[in-house]
């Protein structure tokens, strides 16, 4: 099963990037490429019958497979950043961190009105990094149709955040 083999190629890194966290590690999963292969096919046809226009990835882990996602669904691909990375007018959102807070941003022409964005980022975890990039797609009057992640941390809660923008998340593997 893909679940069982993404879990077993995962890597546990204890106490990254803080004592007591322990990071769910993407990198060896990248090294096999006929996993990689079989992860984009399983995030796209977990996403048949949502009509999506755009997909937008998360720096920066959501870069990786959220461009391999947008080739497959043939739709163009938007990278949501942090604060200061992108070239171009942006907007912002601020959200807050465990401790502080951290600011994304995206191109002012990323989404254009009524467009069906997809989010994609590496892992949920409590839901504030995709609630953030969610608020960017409604202030450029887009709709978020749907959230897919390679990982889910169900016991985290992350998916009640969501549902309040799409109760379509999707990932492929969860703890
Ligand atoms: P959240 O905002 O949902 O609490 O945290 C999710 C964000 O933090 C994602 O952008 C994700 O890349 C990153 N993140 C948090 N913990 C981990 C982890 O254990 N592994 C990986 N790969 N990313 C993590």
């Amino acid at each position: 099963m893909l679940e069982t083999r993404i879990k077993q190629t995962l890597r546990d890194v204890a106490d990254f990037p803080k004592p007591g966290i322990i990071f769910k590690d993407i990198t060896p999963v990248l090294k096999d490429a006929a996993l990689c292969a079989e992860i984009t096919k399983a995030l796209a046809d977990q996403l048949k019958g949502v009509k999506i226009d755009v997909v937008a990835g998360i720096e920066s882990r959501g870069f990786l497979f959220g461009l391999a996602l947008a080739q497959v669904l043939d739709v163009p691909f938007v990278p949501i950043r942090k604060a200061g990375k992108l070239p171009y007018k942006t907007i912002q959102q601020s959200y807050d961190l465990e401790y502080g807070s951290a600011t994304l941003e995206v191109h002012e022409d990323a989404f254009t009105a009524g467009q069906n964005v997809l989010i994609h980022d590496d892992l949920l975890a409590t839901g504030g990094t995709v609630v953030a990039a969610s608020k960017l797609v409604n202030q450029l009057q887009a709709n978020v149709v749907a959230y897919s992640f390679l990982i889910s941390l169900d016991f985290l809660n992350g998916k009640d955040r969501l549902n309040l923008f799409s109760p379509n998340t999707f990932s492929l593997v969860s703890y």
